[in-house]
Order: C-alpha cells, then structure tokens, then sequence
C-alpha cells in the first residue's frame, strides 16, 4: 500500500551536497546551518548524516540543546545569539557558540567573571538592517568584548548577505568591501556565505562557509533549481490518489468553484492539502506527477486534498502514487507556481506528514 502523505529523505544526497559545498570552497571550515528543524527535513537526522561538518549553526539556544542531548559534539554557533543572563548560561552548559549582536548582550557578558568560557560570532550589519553592529560602532564594540574575561579570544567575525541569491545585484560585493574594511587587522576568523554566496560570490568565500539551504540539494536562486547547480534534492513529497471520476463541461471543482470544467475529462483527487505543508496558493496547473506523469492542478488546495485533471492517464486508480516534489518535480518549480521560495515548502511540511528515510 501507497501511504498518504509521506516525505522521502535520501540522506546520502546530504554527503553528496556537502561535497559540492567543498568543490565551492576547498580551503574553508564548513558551518551546516540546520535551522528551523533542518529545514524541515528533521534536524538531528540531518546532524548525523553530517557528523563530518567543523560546525553546525541553529537559530535558537533549544535547538543548539536539542543537537547536544542527541550526542553531537560537533561546535554549535546560535545565530540569534541569546537574550538573558539564564540563557547565557545555558549557552555555556551545552558548549554553544552565540552570535553576539546587540549592546544588550554586551551588558550581560560585562557582569561576568569567568575565564574565557564562552566562544562567540561577533556580527557587523554590512548592509542586511536585520542583527549586527553598524560599521561604525564596531571598534568600540569590538574593545569593549575583548575585555569581557568570559569571552575566548581572538573573537570570531561574521556578517550575513542580504542580496546574494541577485547574482548581478553590486550590494553584495559592497557588503563585502564593508566588512573586509571593518575587520582589517584582526586576528579573528571570518565568516560571510550562505549558500548564494558559495555558488555564485567567490569573493565572499573566506576561513568559514555557512550553507543551509544548498545541503537540502535546493538553489538558492530564482532562475534555476538544485539540479541545475549538481545538487540531488533530499526530501520527496508523496502522496496517494483516493479517488478518480469522471466530471462533465460546466461542473466546478472545489471550494469557491472557481475552476470549472471546459471539457469531459477525469478527476483525482490526491490526499494532500495545506494541512500536510503543500501550498495554500498553489495555482491552477501547477505540476503533480501521477504514475510518473505530469499533470495540472485544478480549483484550489484544501486542507487535506487537491484534485488534478488526469486526462489523457487512462489507467489511474485510486491508490495509485502521487508525487509532490522531488527528483522528477524539482520544489523550486512549485515554489515557482505558488508565488513563494522553496525553503517555505520543506520548512513547512507539517507534523501529519511521516518522515521516513530512503534506504539504500
Ligand atoms: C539561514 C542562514 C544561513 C544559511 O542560508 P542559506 O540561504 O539557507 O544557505 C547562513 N547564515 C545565516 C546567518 C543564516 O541565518
């Protein structure tokens, strides 16, 4: 039987990504960011499929604790830094790497005694607007945290692209410039590219690369999907047909009956809707492969079904299987058809959908 439902891993496409990764940047330190449940596809099984990494990167302080009681020993960097001493001292229980980034933070490690317990990843704002000092903040900052007795030294330096996946976009390279400027003369080690920028900007690439979305075998960019840049998608979204009928010219199909029937033609119906993470604002003849075969979605995405003209596929049946995304239906093209990227598709796939690993 078929299950409804259920998203594929093929962790050895993870190891094969990450060669691609190294292929980029031979001579840097590799920073996996597994953020956001590893971008959907379940963070610690990604961690182990990527044991061999110099670090990993998460979002939050919880998920850098969740890495840790599942064994990993790897160095975690925390990219939303922390917030309170109680999360301070949390960080420096789980051994956990925060990026530092506000004064706030600043105050915290100034009331702090300890001997050099805790490594951070200083972040200069080069232009993103998000987290990070301003250049011209820097130097004090920097003076101020190399008193802090608490803090390893020599500082870690980092800054975050805002435009890198617009390869004809200059901000880029004037982030670059900005932080090369900024940091002139340190000791520390520097860290600049995501996955837009290992593949597209070589000048951003220096002693630390931190890709995410590039691992999971998706582009980063707009015009050109995983496949195209050597990657091999990691996740499939399947699903089943649980009905198949004929509908007549003038019948309307779906919520809101704004699709409506031109021609006789046959109906499946899929078990698959927004409750599972497939998008809400997937439109009218956006590609789903029945049996291996193209073909359109028609009316809109409910919670748990869509429904697809199967014309001319004479012999679908109910049970028969459906896929969503993966190889043979790259996630950037139904990313495409949604008016969305695709690191909301993975990053979305709900609890309901079963996980399961691809063997061999
Ligand atoms: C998410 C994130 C990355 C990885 O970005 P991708 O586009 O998925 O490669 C790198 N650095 C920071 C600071 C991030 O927040």
């Amino acid at each position: 039987m078929i299950p409804a439902a259920v998203a594929v891993l093929n962790l050895e496409a993870v190891q094969h990504n990450l060669s691609k990764v190294r292929s980029c940047a031979p001579n840097a330190k590799i920073m996996a960011v597994i953020k956001a449940n590893g971008y959907g596809h379940g963070m610690v099984r990604i961690a182990e499929a990527l044991r061999n990494v110099d670090a990993f990167a998460v979002a939050r302080v919880d998920e850098g604790i969740r890495l840790r009681k599942a064994g990993m020993s790897n160095r975690i960097a925390i990219l939303e830094g922390f917030t309170c001493v109680e999360e301070l001292h949390e960080l420096l229980t789980y051994q956990l790497e925060p990026v530092v980034h506000s004064l706030a933070q600043l105050d915290i490690f100034e009331a702090r005694s300890e001997q050099q317990a805790c490594t951070i990843w200083l972040k200069i704002d080069t232009g993103m607007n998000r987290l990070g000092f301003k250049a011209v903040e820097f130097a004090a900052v920097y003076q101020r945290l190399k008193q802090c007795s608490i803090i390893r030294q020599p500082i870690n330096l980092m800054t975050h692209f805002a435009n890198a996946d617009e390869v004809d976009d200059a901000k880029t390279l004037q982030q670059i410039n900005l932080f090369n400027d900024t940091v002139s003369g340190l000791v520390g080690e520097r860290s600049l590219a995501n996955s837009a920028a290992i593949l597209a900007w070589p000048q951003a690439i220096n002693d630390w690369v931190r890709p995410g979305v590039m691992l999971f075998g998706i582009s980063p960019f707009p015009e050109s999907t995983g496949q195209q840049l050597g990657l091999k998608p990691v996740m499939e979204l399947h699903s089943r047909l649980i009905a198949v009928k004929p509908i007549q010219a003038g019948d309307s199909v779906g919520y809101g009956g704004r699709w409506i029937c031109k021609q006789p033609t046959t109906l499946g119906v899929v078990a698959i809707g927004y409750g599972d993470g497939y998008p809400r604002y997937a439109k009218v003849g956006t590609p789903v492969l029945v049996n291996g075969q193209r073909v359109p979605l028609i009316g809109r995405v409910s919670m748990d079904m869509i429904t697809v003209d199967l014309g001319g596929i004479t012999d679908a049946k109910p049970g028969n299987a459906v896929t969503l995304w993966g190889e043979a239906l790259p996630v950037e093209e139904i990313a495409l058809w949604s008016d969305t990227i695709p690191y909301t598709l993975v990053c979305g796939v709900t609890q309901r959908v079963q996980l399961v690993e691809k063997i061999g």
